[in-house]
């Protein structure tokens, strides 16, 4: 598999982080079990059922920030890595 990104070829599987920022929120989740990350540019390939399930994990804290006045949080989530190689 090739890196959509830069081309090269991707590494193993492994985990990776990414960064939401939405509405002035901004939410790093750490520990995203991937197909594979690019080892030149970092760029994760994730599996689209992961891509989903992220998404589902980080949009109630956009749409909280969206509907209550407090300020923007900055929120970190992370899955222990221990567990991920059998996602
Ligand atoms: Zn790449």
């Amino acid at each position: 598999m090739n890196c959509s990104v830069c081309g090269n070829e991707v590494g193993e599987q492994s985990v990776a982080t990414q960064v939401f920022r939405r509405h002035g929120v901004i939410v790093t989740v750490t520990g995203i079990p991937t197909v594979a990350v690019c080892p030149f540019c970092g760029n994760a390939v994730l599996d689209w059922e992961v891509a989903q399930q992220i998404e589902d994990l980080v949009q109630p804290l956009f749409h909280w920030s969206e509907t209550h006045t407090l300020p923007k949080p900055v929120i970190t989530v992370t899955f222990p890595e221990a567990q991920l190689l059998t996602v």
